[in-house]
Formats: C-alpha cells, sequence, structure tokens
C-alpha cells in the first residue's frame, strides 16, 4: 500500500516540491523516516502518532516508511506533519489517494490534533499556483495564503476538520485573503530642530537609495533622524511587498497581513552572526534580509561584531547575502538600505567643543577605526552631526514636514524608474554603461571630479559611489545634467568622519 501527499521545502525564498510517500508493508511494527530530514522533521512521527490517536486512528501494526523525495533535498522544520498524516491517512485508505494527491500541503500538528501556524506559508501558495494545486494549510496561515489569490486555499483548525473535509462530511470554506496592513505613520521630520544639513543628506539618502553614516555626540539627533526616514520613502511596489512578504513569511513574521510599507529594522549592537545574516535552525532569513526593500538602521555601528560589519559587505554589493547550512549555501535577497549612527569616538564628545574628550584625537580614532576602510568606502553619504545647540531648540517649528520632503522624494524617484525603465530601481542600482550614460558630468563638473579623486584618494568604487550621489542630487534639482555644485555637494558627504574631528 503506498500513497504520496505533496508538501514544499524552502531553498531561501524559493519552495521546492515535495513528494511524501508512505508504504505499509508486512513485517514488525515501525515507523521509519527516510529523505533528508532535520531534526523536527523527525520528530513529526510522534506528533503523527500522537494526533491520530486523537482520532481514535491507530496505527497499523506493521512496517510503515515514510520518504521523502527527492532525497538529495533538505528537509527542514515542522510543517512536514500535515503531509505525513495525509499519506499516511491515504495509505490505509482513511482518505480518498487522488484527492489527497491533489493538493499541496504544510502544518504543525499539535499532539492533540491541532494544526498550528507555520512559516512560509506565502511562497508555498505561489508553489501551489505554479504547480496547478490547492494548498492545504492551518487556519492560523490561512489569511497569508489566500493573499496570492491564483490558487484555491483550504485551511484548516485540525487534522479532524481535514479528514471532515476530504471526506466530505464538512467542506472548509476558503480563508478571506489577509488585510494590507499599515503600522502608525513614521514621526514627522519637524520635530527635528535644526540639523538642517543632516536632514538634506538624509533626503539624498532616500531619493537615491544611498548609504548613509551619521556620526555625532549623544543627543544630536542620529536616531530621531533616522526613524523619520521611513516617511520620506515612497511605498513598496506591488512587486516588491510580495518579495518582501515571502521573506517575512519564511522567518514567520507576516501573521497575516500583508504591507506595502518599506521594512525599517533595528538590530541591537549584539545581535548574533545568524540572526543578522541568517541560518541557525531551519536557516530562516536574518535582519538584513528583513530589511529587504527597506532601510537597516544600525545604531552603534562601531559596537557591532567585526565578523557582522564585515558580512554585511557582500549583500551591499550583490542585494543578496548566502547562509551556509548543512551541504549546501542558501541565498536570501538582501538589498536593503544602511543607516547607520556612531558616536564620534568611544565616550562620545570627540566633536563637542562645549564637553573634553579625554583622549583627543585618538579615542575617535580608535574607536570609528573599527569599521573597515572597504566597508567604510561603501557608505555613500556620511555626515558629522555637530551638538544641538540652544538656538537649534529655539526655533519654532518652522522646518519642512515629512509629508513635504516625501513629496520631493517621490518626484526624483519617479525620474530615476522611467529613467532606468523598472518601478523601483534608483540611482543606487547604476552601474557600468548605465552609470556611464545617465551619471556623467558635464565638462566643469569632470574637472571638479577629477581633482577631488586624486585629492581625496577616491578609489574606483568610491568614485563611481560618489556619481551616484551627484546624479541624486541633480535629480531633486530637476538637472538633466550632472554639474559641478552636484559634484561638490556629493563629495561633501564622502568625508571620513573622525578626520575632521
Ligand atoms: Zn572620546
Amino acid at each position: 500500500m503506498i500513497a504520496s501527499a505533496y508538501s514544499v521545502a524552502f531553498e531561501g525564498v524559493e519552495a521546492r516540491l515535495v513528494e511524501v510517500q508512505c508504504a505499509i508493508q508486512g513485517g514488525a511494527a515501525a515507523f521509519s523516516l527516510v529523505g533528508m530530514a532535520d531534526k523536527a522533521v523527525s520528530e513529526s512521527r510522534e506528533r503523527v502518532r500522537s494526533a491520530l490517536q486523537s482520532l481514535s486512528i491507530a496505527l497499523p501494526n506493521r512496517r510503515i516508511t515514510i520518504n521523502l523525495s527527492p532525497a538529495d533535498l533538505p528537509k527542514e522544520g515542522s510543517h512536514f506533519d500535515l503531509p505525513i498524516a495525509l499519506a499516511l491517512l491515504a495509505a490505509i485508505d482513511i482518505l480518498p489517494r487522488d484527492e489527497v494527491a491533489r493538493v499541496l500541503a504544510l502544518g504543525e500538528l499539535s499532539l492533540d490534533g491541532r494544526l498550528l501556524p507555520v512559516a512560509g506559508a506565502l511562497p508555498a501558495a505561489l508553489a501551489a499556483a505554479e504547480e496547478d494545486c490547492a494548498l492545504l494549510c492551518p487556519l492560523g496561515s490561512g489569511a497569508e495564503a489566500a493573499w496570492v489569490g491564483a490558487t484555491e486555499v483550504i485551511a484548516a483548525a485540525s487534522l479532524a476538520d481535514v479528514v471532515r473535509h476530504f471526506t466530505g462530511q464538512a467542506v472548509l470554506a476558503p480563508p478571506r485573503a489577509g488585510e494590507v496592513r499599515r503600522s502608525a505613520p513614521a514621526p514627522d521630520l519637524r520635530e527635528v530642530k535644526g540639523q538642517e544639513r543632516a536632514k538634506r543628506a538624509l533626503e539624498i539618502a532616500a531619493v537615491g537609495r544611498h548609504h548613509l553614516l551619521m556620526t555625532g555626540t549623544p543627543g544630536s539627533g542620529k536616531s530621531m533622524l533616522a526613524a523619520r526616514l521611513p516617511g520620506l520613502l515612497p511605498d513598496l511596489s506591488p512587486a516588491e511587498a510580495l518579495e518582501t512578504s515571502m521573506i517575512h513569511s519564511l522567518a514567520g513574521l507576516l501573521s497575516g497581513g500583508i504591507s506595502r510599507e518599506r521594512p525599517f529594522r533595528t538590530p541591537h549592537h549584539t545581535a548574533s552572526m545568524a540572526a543578522m545574516a541568517g541560518g541557525g535552525r531551519g536557516a530562516r532569513p536574518g535582519e538584513i534580509s528583513l530589511a529587504h526593500n527597506g532601510v537597516l538602521f544600525l545604531d552603534e555601528l562601531p559596537e557591532f561584531s567585526r565578523s557582522v560589519l564585515e558580512v554585511l559587505r557582500q549583500p551591499i554589493e550583490t542585494g543578496e547575502v548566502s547562509v551556509a547550512r548543512a551541504n549546501a549555501h542558501i541565498r536570501y535577497p538582501s538589498r536593503f538600505q544602511l543607516v547607520a549612527a556612531a558616536n564620534p569616538c568611544r565616550c562620545g564628545y570627540l566633536t563637542d567643543p562645549s564637553r573634553a574628550c579625554a583622549r583627543v584625537p585618538v579615542c575617535g580614532a580608535d574607536y570609528l577605526g573599527r569599521i573597515s576602510g572597504p566597508l567604510m568606502d561603501r557608505i555613500d553619504l556620511r555626515i558629522e552631526m555637530p551638538p544641538v545647540t540652544f538656538t537649534d531648540l529655539d526655533l519654532r517649528a518652522n522646518g519642512e514636514s515629512s509629508a513635504v520632503v516625501a513629496a520631493r522624494v517621490l518626484r526624483a524617484r519617479k525620474i530615476q524608474s522611467d529613467r532606468l525603465g523598472q518601478e523601483g530601481r534608483t540611482n543606487a542600482d547604476l552601474a557600468g554603461e548605465a552609470l556611464e550614460r545617465f551619471a556623467s558630468p558635464d565638462a566643469e563638473g569632470r574637472a571638479l571630479i577629477g581633482l577631488l579623486a586624486e585629492r581625496m584618494g577616491l578609489s574606483a568604487r568610491g568614485y563611481h559611489r560618489l556619481l551616484r550621489v551627484a546624479r541624486s542630487i541633480a535629480d531633486l534639482d530637476g538637472s538633466d545634467a550632472v554639474r559641478r555644485n552636484h559634484i561638490a555637494e556629493a563629495a561633501s558627504y564622502r568625508l571620513t568622519p573622525g578626520a575632521l574631528g
């Protein structure tokens, strides 16, 4: 007696089809599971056995073999419980085999037969749509899966519900797609007093999706400013929202609703390598992937471990991170915008004339020196924020609101996506021939950049990053050409912090 059910194994954001075969043969009673399963999958046997008992179904007193195929694909997670139970129930003729073989199933069973929500329902639903079959999932994952729309979703609260559904006793109603979530609006830029230069840099960063580092004494408003970046950025396009939601689904963070807002992730500097880059149990995506299409804010950047800081370099270049697992590497998209903040030195007061740093100037060099040259080189905009003065605080609320700045950002973003012929693409994506074609400065600009490249000792990478920022400044300016003043402003944001102090 052999029956099959279907599920998926995740490789990065890809859901790969897995056939779950159940064979029941003569011989001593046994329940074995083969096919490169991790610990959580092997434990499925106990959960399935107990869940079946809750339905008063005893396992046949024979040799039961579950085979997960293809054998060379690693299977991770507890979501194989449901397809294993289905294959078994079909093999012992409690469920119709052809019906079971027509769905793609995932879900974790509790010992009493309830179905618990699992990570990855969204990519699984997309895989089901591709395979042209229905998705069977836990009730708690139904709203997320239904968002795909292109496939039939059956969401059940328990294994008993599943049995009743397949045997026609009580057909389950399809779940409704989750709501599009809206969180509280980002805090307004108007609340940040003074710091006009930093606000300008934030706006340029928002326009071109450039990476930004703010250094300044505690209380100068670095985190305040960073928290206002989401309020300046346009909503995710539908394609971006799907990409980002897939990653959040795999991390089990989607909880029903899809969001059109750009992620804003703020991991603490004590975050482990696995938490940041992904990996660990089940090779879950890390913070740098959860920030895909959004902002990764790293406060107190020099305090992050060296290995974490170095792991940022690859995704900054390629937009994806490679995560090691048992026998292979998997990739997660991680096209994030890095916004980082740092005190100018360990004690924090190197740049504050009113409070002396005891170890000028080595205190700053030692501290910011933890950010390696290659990482610093990849940060497009670096600004030093002076301590907030009494005059700044005294200003009446006369700064621009986030809405006004966001409108300018949106206009400049439209220019970029039109130029690059793809929604969501920005000047940060300009490379090779496109960079040359769209960001080459006019004659005066070229003369200046030649001079600057020599004087600042720009690397080739630094030179290209400077051009991209200058292109964004020109776009804000509504200028087709990248001019001398755009180059000059872009270069002013590339000074190495600490060198100023
Ligand atoms: Zn100091």
